[in-house]
């Protein structure tokens, strides 16, 4: 009889427990959130482009500095050596326990804001190529950052609720897939402790703001830039005889190329090759010597991705050769060994553990099951090829009644990258410091 009465008790009692932290961190977040959604609006009206977020790590390391983190600046090395790296590393050390790396990305985009907002960026600057741009955190970069602000200053007051490292890092150059990299190459993992858990957010259009989504197993493609150069061999365009006109090939091999994934993948495996830019020629009546492609090439799984890789450069290679394209003028089609990101994969038995402590902590009404898609990342090379277990869950950035009635055949929602793109920063960002909190009191409780 013993043993039955200990046992609601015990159960009552970590109950209370977890209804109290709750209440209490919900009173954190209350008393914080004004200062953070003022924190938002500077950083959304200051956006910088990817190897350039100079300003804005600068900015958070200071931020992250007052409330007592060990912040190290400038980690990341690029293939080009005019990008510096602009990734930081914030550590806070509370005894012995696990590693724990939370990561944001600084970077924003080359838009044109549109949204109208009083907050807007009016921003310009200069691309690489040295165009005039406008600049946008399109992509809710801002949202992330802030919300690691948010969720290092509940942590360094929470101290006696958890133990182990807390990594907190800046990661530079998201949008072009090669800051994480960078990071890495830049021996995060030795300069710093290696961690046992990645956790990172990314905020979306397709979620209430309120809501979280959650996903186990692939979340994400992997992405792929390939460039393909048809050679032909150019000439007078009323005399086609003479000439082998890369027009016409380019035109076959796009059309072949989608014939890859409908033909020669498992309609099981997701995978996309999309044709994203084609140049070639100059007037109506020359045939030139070649025509340029730009692709991208999708799917989860490795094996996938190379049988893709090697079916475009059979599928080029045997149309040219069949046009009768002389063996010197070849197709060259190159793989980008930069713009390339792997697949992130979300370690089941992680995402399963977050998902309790989420559903305890915001209510099983706000965590909603995502989707895997085709888009990329590259927060996966944090996980050392699936060796360290990561997870990223989507945070819910749009006004609730917007989203229902664009469900229900009302006006398309801007999507990420949109210049109409316009998370609605307190519901957002109070969601995203609950469950980030959360998830890092869930792996580090004491
Ligand atoms: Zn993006
Ligand atoms: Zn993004």
């Amino acid at each position: 009889m013993r043993l039955f009465s200990i046992v609601p008790v015990l159960f009552l009692a970590t109950l209370a427990g977890t209804v109290y932290a709750q209440q209490s961190l919900d009173a954190m977040i209350d008393r914080d959130i004004g200062s953070l959604v003022q924190t938002y609006k500077t950083l959304h009206a200051a956006p910088e482009l990817s190897h350039r977020e100079q300003k804005t790590s600068s900015f958070l390391a200071t931020q992250l500095r007052a409330l007592g983190y060990t912040v190290t600046e400038g980690i990341g090395k690029f293939s080009r050596p005019e990008w510096s790296g602009h990734g930081i590393v914030a550590v806070m050390k509370n005894g012995d326990g696990p590693t724990v790396l939370v990561r944001t990305d600084l970077d924003a985009l080359p838009v044109e804001e549109k949204t109208g907002l009083p907050y807007a960026s009016t921003l310009k600057t200069k691309n690489d190529a040295g165009l005039e741009v406008g600049v946008m955190h399109a992509c809710g970069h801002d949202i992330h950052m802030t919300t690691l602000l948010g969720t290092a200053k509940m942590l360094s007051e929470l101290k006696p609720q958890w133990r182990g490292t807390l990594l907190l890092i800046g990661q530079p150059a998201e949008e072009t897939i090669d800051g994480a990299r960078a990071m890495l190459n830049d021996d995060l993992y030795t300069k710093f402790p290696k961690p046992d858990f990645a956790v990172a957010l990314h905020d979306s259009p397709d979620f209430a703001a309120g809501t979280i989504g959650v996903i186990s197993g692939f979340a994400l493609a992997s992405s792929t830039s390939v460039d393909i150069k048809i050679r032909g061999v150019g000439g007078h365009g009323s005399r086609p005889e003479s000439t082998k006109d890369p027009i016409v090939l380019a035109s076959q091999v796009v059309l072949a190329l989608q014939t890859i994934v409908s033909r020669e993948n498992s309609p099981l495996d997701p995978a996309v090759i999309t044709v994203g830019s084609i140049h070639g020629g100059t007037r109506y009546n020359i045939i030139p010597d070649e025509v340029n492609l730009q692709l991208t090439v999708r799917a989860y799984k490795e094996e996938v991705r190379q049988k893709l890789l090697a079916s475009i450069e059979r599928v080029t290679n045997g149309i040219a050769s069949a046009a009768g394209v002389p063996a010197d003028r070849a197709p060259i089609v190159k793989v980008s060994e930069t713009e390339v990101t792997t697949a992130t994969y979300n370690d089941p038995a992680l995402t399963e553990r977050l998902t309790a402590a989420f559903v305890k902590a915001l209510g099983q009404e706000n965590v909603m099951k995502a989707s895997p898609i085709m888009g990329s990342e590259d927060f996966g090379y944090f996980s050392l090829d699936h060796k360290i277990p990561t997870t990223m869950f989507w945070l819910g950035a749009v006004d609730p009644l917007k989203l229902k009635q664009s469900k229900e055949g009302g006006p398309a929602l801007p999507s990420l990258h949109s210049a109409l793109f316009a998370p609605v920063p307190e519901p957002s960002l109070r969601t995203g410091v609950k469950a980030m909190t959360t998830a890092i009191l869930e792996l580090m409780k004491k």
